[in-house]
């Protein structure tokens, strides 16, 4: 892995916002232009799923396909902007300890499980029935939902194109910050999938906390 890593300034104690998201939950909120978000992996090897929208028009919101083609990455890091479906930039990741992450495997759904680890888990809780849930809240459904931001979870990409999930590489205490540079509505799965090793088979609380500058 050649992605760097940058910490950040920020204090813990200064933070405007500081909440404890439980294994297999959501969580959404507001983030304005010019605060940022930081999600701390509190226990290693978590996935949370993460989408963006313009808090003004959701018809507007996070472009995997454009963050990576206009940037020429495969992955989301440090420096890495993450732009709107209108070719605009949402927010722009400022620290980060990990180094690389997914942004083209998608969430977990009952559907997809079914297929990939058999009809036994279709009753499973899974991070599109937590997108469903958080996003209803705010007058969005299903048909809302789009390719989404995998943080702390490692897809290699092989030279075939061929993607794996493979074991986390996130450590406790892990962390990505990301600046707002448009208010943005944050949408977040913290992933519940136990079938594959994203969560190292065993979902863990994240934390999330924001700061007004
Ligand atoms: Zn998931």
């Amino acid at each position: 892995m050649t992605a760097t890593t940058i910490r950040s300034m920020r204090d813990f104690t200064s933070a405007s916002y500081d909440r404890i998201v439980p294994a297999r939950q959501p969580w959404s909120g507001l983030i304005r232009k010019g605060q940022c978000i930081r999600i701390v992996d509190l226990e290693g090897q978590q996935a949370v799923d993460t989408l963006f929208y313009s808090a003004a028009d959701s018809a507007e919101r996070y472009c995997a396909q454009t963050t990576l083609a206009t940037q020429g990455t495969a992955y989301i890091g440090a420096g890495t902007r993450l732009y709107s479906n209108r070719g605009r930039v949402m927010a722009a990741v400022i620290a980060d300890t990990v180094g690389e992450h997914d942004t083209s495997a998608g969430a977990c759904s009952r559907e997809a499980n079914t297929v990939r680890f058999g009809h036994q888990t279709r009753y499973m809780h899974a991070c599109r029935e937590n997108f469903v849930i958080e996003l209803a809240k705010y007058g969005m459904a299903k048909r809302d939902i789009v390719s989404n931001i995998n943080f702390f979870m490692n897809v290699p990409i092989r030279p075939d194109g061929e993607l794996a999930i493979v074991d986390g590489v996130s450590k406790p205490g892990d962390y990505v910050e990301i600046a707002a540079e448009m208010d943005v509505l944050c949408v977040i799965s913290n992933c519940p999938q136990v079938n594959n090793p994203c969560n190292g088979f065993n979902p863990t609380p994240i934390r999330v906390l924001i700061w007004d500058k």
